[in-house]
C-alpha cells in the first residue's frame, strides 16, 4: 500500500490547487468600508453628541449618560444596513488569541413569535456584555461563585464589519474583566498604561512651556513575519496544525545560505495572497504597506503605518486573523509560530514605538531647534532610564514557549535588554556627560543655550544594527524581540509602564532643580548629565549576536534571562510589582494571577508538543523505521544464504538498530518524565520541570527521528519532508 506522503505528492504534481477568482481593487474606494469610522460618526451622530464621543477617543475620559443609546442605535442602523445580522464583543483574554460571543440584532417581535422580528441594540448592549466567561484564564482571580465577568466597550477603536460569505458580524472592541473589576484581558492594562504615560510625558511638555498639548499617545507600528506552505501538506503534518510548528523534520539540502529569498521576486500565487489579504485589511482601515519576502524560504513580512498603540493592536490581532483565514482561501497554510522549522529562521515581531503630542508632535524626533533638541534629549534620557531600569518587565513582554527558540539563538536579538543608539547620537551623549565640545562633522550646526550648550543633533542618525533588540531608528525606537504569534500589547504595556517611571522620576528632578532657582536649560542639562551617566551601561552599538558581548553585558550588571520560566520567576519581585502598581497599570492581584495564567499557558504549550512528539513518534515514524528494518534484515538473510557473510548489509543493519532502538527508548522516557512532570504541584515547578526535563528529551527525539529520516527508504517515510514543504 502506497503510503499517504508519497499519494499526497502525485496528487500534487497532477492537481494544482486552484486560486480564488481574480478581482481587481483600488484600495481609495475600499479602505475604512466596514468601519463606523469618525467620518461615519460625524455624518451620523448628533453634532454633540459626536464633539463628545470624540473628545473621548482622542483625549479618554468617560461617555455622558444617554450618549450610548444614541451610538448605539446609529451603530445598529449603519450595521443592519450593510447587511450585518449579529454583533459581538470581541476582546482579548490571556489566551494569546481573541475572543467573541455573536449575538443576533434580532429577536422575535412578541412572545407568541407571530412571524415578525424587531432588531435591538441598546447603549447597555454595546457598552457591556457578559459572556460566559468562566473557561478564559483567570489565573485564580474569579472563583467558581463570581464567574461571570464583564466585556466593556472600548471607544477608542472603532467598531467594525467582519464579513464572511454569508453575513456580516458587527465588532465592539472591548476589555475583559471580572465582577470584581480586576483585569482579565491585555487591553484594559494596555489603556491604564498609555493613561500613564501620558501623564508623566506631559509634565515634561509643561515644563517645557507647552500649555496645549492635553495629552501624549504612543504611536506603534507592527512589522509581522509569518511562513506560507502548501495547505496540503498539513493534512499530513498533526505538529503544524495542533502545535504551529514540526516536531520532526530534518532541514532541507537547500537552506537560506544562499539568501535568494530575501527581497526575491514574489511569486505570483503568493502575490494574489497578499493582496487579497491587503485588500480586506483596507476594508477594515488597516493601513497595509509594505510587503516583501523575508529571509527564510517561505517566509514573508507585511507591516502597516503606525498608529496610536491600542488600534495598532487591536488591527495587528485581525491582521494575524486574516492571515490565517485567507491562506486557506488561497490553498495556503500560515504560519505564525516562532520557529515552525528547525534549523530555518524564525519569525518575529518588530515593534516600533514613538510617543506623540496631541498635536502630532513626535517626541522622539531631535528636531529643529535647540529647545527642541534639549526636550528631545530629555525624553531619549527616559528611554534609556526605562530600560535600564526595567530589563525584566521588558523581557517579561517577550516570553513565550515558541519566542525560546529565537531570542538567543543568533537570528533575533538576545534576551539582553540593550538599546542601539549609533555613533553619532551616543557621541553626543558622551559629550554632555564629560561636558566637552562634540567632535563630529556636525559640529558647526551646534547651538549654544543659556549658559549651556545642547549640541544640535545631526539629522540622519538612523544607522542600522539588526542585532540589537531596542534601536534606536531616526525618530522611534525598534523593539524587536516580541515572538511573531503574540499580541504586541504585552512589550506596550511594559515600554509605556517603564516610560512612564522614568519620566515621573526625571519630571521630579526637573522640578526640583528648578524650584531651587535654577533656569530651565541648567536644570536640563543637569539633569541630563546624571541620568545618562547613570544609565549609559544600558547602550551597545556593537554586534548582540557575539558571544564577547555576553560576557560583556554580564560585567555590566545586564540580566540574561534566557528563557521563559526563568524571567517569570521574576514577575511578582519587587522591583517589577512595584512599577507596575504604583503608575496603576496593574495591580498585585492582577499582576499574580497573570504570572500564574503565564506559567500554565506555557506549560499547556509545552505539553501538546510533548504529547503530539510521542505519539507522533510511535504512530507514524516507528512504524515507517521498523519497515525498513525488516526489509533490511531480509536483505541481510539474503547476504548470509548466498555465502556473502561478512556483508556491508550486516553492518548497516546494526547501525539502524541502533538508532531506531534508541529512537524507541527516547520515546519511552520523554513520556515517562511527562507523566512525572505533569504530577507535580505549583505552577513554577511544574513549568521548570517542563523547560528542564522535557524540551531536552523532546530534542533528543527529534534529533534522532531527524537522522532517520535520511536514513529510512524516501517510499516509507510517511511525513512531509522540509524540502518539499519550504521550496
Ligand atoms: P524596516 O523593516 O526598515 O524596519 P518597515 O517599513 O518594514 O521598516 O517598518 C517600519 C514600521 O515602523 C512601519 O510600521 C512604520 O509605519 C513604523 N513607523 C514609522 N515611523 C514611526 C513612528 N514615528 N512611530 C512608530 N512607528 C513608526
Ligand atoms: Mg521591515
Amino acid at each position: 500500500m502506497e503510503n499517504a506522503r508519497i499519494a499526497l505528492k502525485k496528487d500534487m504534481a497532477m492537481h494544482v490547487e486552484s486560486e480564488p477568482a481574480h478581482e481587481w481593487y483600488s484600495p481609495a474606494k475600499v479602505y475604512g468600508k466596514n468601519v463606523f469610522s469618525l467620518k461615519i460618526m460625524q455624518e451620523r451622530l448628533p453634532k454633540q453628541v459626536y464633539k463628545r464621543l470624540e473628545k473621548v477617543i482622542k483625549t479618554n475620559g468617560s461617555l455622558a449618560e444617554g450618549d450610548a443609546d444614541i451610538i448605539a442605535s446609529a451603530m445598529k442602523d449603519w450595521a443592519i444596513e450593510n447587511n450585518a445580522t449579529h454583533y459581538t464583543h470581541w476582546f482579548q483574554p490571556m489566551t494569546g488569541v481573541t475572543a467573541e460571543k455573536h449575538d443576533a440584532f434580532f429577536i422575535p417581535s412578541s412572545a407568541y413569535n407571530d412571524g415578525n422580528l424587531l432588531n435591538e441594540f441598546s447603549g447597555k448592549m454595546l457598552v457591556k456584555g457578559e459572556p460566559d466567561a468562566s473557561s478564559f484564564p483567570s489565573g485564580g482571580i474569579r472563583s467558581t461563585f463570581e464567574a461571570r465577568g464583564y466585556t466593556a466597550w472600548d471607544p477608542t477603536s472603532p467598531v467594525f464589519l467582519m464579513e464572511n460569505s454569508h453575513g456580516k458580524t458587527l465588532y465592539v472592541p472591548s476589555i475583559f474583566i471580572s465582577y470584581t473589576g480586576e483585569s482579565l484581558d491585555r487591553k484594559t492594562p494596555l489603556l491604564r498604561s498609555n493613561e500613564a504615560v501620558s501623564k508623566q510625558a506631559l509634565r515634561i511638555l509643561r515644563l517645557f512651556g507647552n500649555t496645549t498639548a492635553t495629552n501624549v499617545h504612543t504611536m506603534v507600528g507592527i512589522e509581522q513575519e509569518y511562513f506560507l506552505i502548501d495547505r496540503r501538506f498539513v493534512s499530513l503534518r498533526d505538529d503544524i496544525k495542533l502545535c504551529g510548528r514540526t516536531l520532526y523534520g530534518a532541514m532541507s539540502d537547500k537552506g537560506q545560505e544562499l539568501e535568494d529569498h530575501y527581497f526575491g521576486a514574489i511569486n505570483e500565487r503568493v502575490l494574489s495572497f497578499m493582496a487579497d489579504v491587503e485588500k480586506q485589511m483596507f476594508e477594515l482601515g488597516i493601513p497595509a504597506k509594505t510587503r516583501h519576502n523575508e529571509v527564510a524560504p517561505a517566509q514573508f513580512e507585511l507591516a502597516p503605518v503606525f498608529e496610536p498603540a491600542n488600534l495598532a493592536i487591536d488591527h495587528n490581532m485581525l491582521t494575524m486573523q486574516i492571515l490565517r483565514t485567507t491562506a486557506e482561501k488561497h490553498g495556503f497554510y500560515c504560519l505564525l509560530h516562532e520557529k515552525p522549522f528547525a534549523g530555518v529562521n524564525g519569525s518575529g515581531k518588530h515593534n516600533n514605538w514613538s510617543l506623540c503630542d496631541s498635536e502630532g508632535n513626535n517626541l522622539l524626533d531631535p528636531g529643529n531647534t535647540p529647545m527642541d533638541n534639549a526636550q528631545f534629549l530629555v525624553f531619549l534620557a527616559g528611554v534609556l532610564k526605562a530600560v535600564h531600569e526595567n530589563a525584566v518587565l521588558l523581557r517579561l513582554a517577550t516570553i513565550g514557549a515558541g519566542n525560546d527558540h529565537r531570542l538567543g539563538a543568533n537570528e533575533a536579538p538576545p534576551a539582553i535588554l540593550s538599546v542601539f543608539l549609533g555613533a553619532q547620537l551616543s557621541s553626543v551623549i558622551d559629550s554632555i556627560i564629560n561636558d566637552t565640545e562634540e567632535n563630529g562633522d556636525w559640529k558647526q550646526d551646534m547651538l549654544k543655550i543659556g549658559v549651556t550648550s545642547l549640541p544640535s543633533l545631526p539629522k540622519d542618525v538612523s544607522d542600522r544594527n539588526r542585532t540589537s533588540p531596542f534601536a534606536f531608528t531616526g525618530n522611534k525606537f525598534e523593539f524587536r524581540a516580541v515572538g511573531s504569534s503574540a499580541s504586541c500589547a504585552p512589550a506596550n504595556i511594559a515600554l509605556n509602564t517603564a516610560m512612564a517611571n522614568a519620566l515621573a522620576d526625571i519630571a521630579l528632578m526637573l522640578e526640583t532643580a528648578i524650584a531651587s532657582g535654577k533656569t530651565l536649560t541648567e536644570a536640563v542639562h543637569e539633569t541630563l548629565v546624571t541620568v545618562f551617566k547613570e544609565h549609559l551601561p544600558v547602550v551597545f552599538n556593537g554586534n548582540g549576536y557575539s558571544a564577547e558581548w555576553q560576557a560583556e553585558a554580564k560585567r555590566r550588571g545586564l540580566p540574561n534571562y534566557k528563557d521563559s520560566v526563568s524571567v517569570l520567576a521574576h514577575y511578582s519581585d519587587s522591583s517589577v510589582m512595584n512599577v507596575l502598581t504604583q503608575n496603576g497599570v496593574l495591580s498585585e492581584r492582577e499582576l499574580l494571577a497573570r504570572q500564574d495564567i503565564l506559567l500554565e499557558n506555557y506549560i499547556r504549550d509545552i505539553h501538546v508538543e510533548v504529547k503530539l512528539t510521542v505519539s507522533m513518534g510511535r504512530s507514524l515514524i516507528l512504524p515507517s523505521c521498523l519497515r525498513w528494518l525488516d526489509e533490511v534484515s531480509a536483505l541481510v538473510l539474503k547476504a548470509e544464504k548466498l555465502g556473502q557473510t561478512a556483508g556491508f548489509e550486516k553492518i548497516y543493519y546494526q547501525n539502524l538498530q541502533t538508532l531506531v532502538s534508541e529512537f524507541y527508548a527516547a520515546l519511552n522516557e520523554l513520556d515517562e518524565e511527562h507523566k512525572k512532570a505533569d504530577s507535580l504541584f505549583g505552577a513554577l515547578v511544574r513549568a521548570e520541570a517542563t523547560k528542564d526535563n522535557l524540551i531536552p528529551r523532546m530534542n533528543q527525539c527529534r534529533a534522532l527521528a531527524d537522522t532517520l529520516e535520511k536514513i529510512v527508504d524516501n517510499s516509507l517515510w510517511v511525513l512531509p519532508k522540509y524540502n518539499e514543504m519550504l521550496w
